[in-house]
């Protein structure tokens, strides 16, 4: 079992994003991986859909995932409760960890499909 990054939701298996932690930079110049659930990956990526369109959304923050101070966008995340089932809770992440669960999401759900021959997603 491992923990989700964002959620703290213990699964088998997690979906690996690479992340680029200031503190970590000069230990670790190829980057870090995390690991993301299904459903936070399936947020994250929303919100990385959306901030072409908006933004204005942006605040100054602390990135969740690589810690990152600057430019935030906010990921709504379903997070296990034992009481409540799931609790709403917001994080934010920076640009740069959005683009690499962008690219996690794309090889997920390619491989989930195994869709190789149809030619979709082809430029
Ligand atoms: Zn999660
Ligand atoms: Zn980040």
């Amino acid at each position: 079992m491992t923990d989700c990054d964002l959620c703290g939701k213990g699964l088998p298996t997690l979906i690996p994003v690479r992340t680029y932690p200031p503190l970590f930079k000069f230990a670790y110049p190829e980057g870090v991986w995390k690991g993301l659930c299904e459903t936070c990956l399936d947020s994250a990526q929303k919100t990385y859909l959306g901030v072409n369109k908006d933004e204005v959304s942006c605040r100054n923050n602390k990135c969740a995932l690589c810690g990152h101070k600057g430019r935030a966008h906010p990921v709504e995340l379903q997070v296990p409760d034992f009481s409540k089932g799931t609790v709403k809770k917001e994080v934010n992440l920076c640009m740069k960890c959005l683009e690499s669960i962008d690219k996690a999401y794309i090889k997920f759900k390619r491989e989930q499909i195994e869709c190789s021959a149809c030619g979709h997603g082809h430029h």
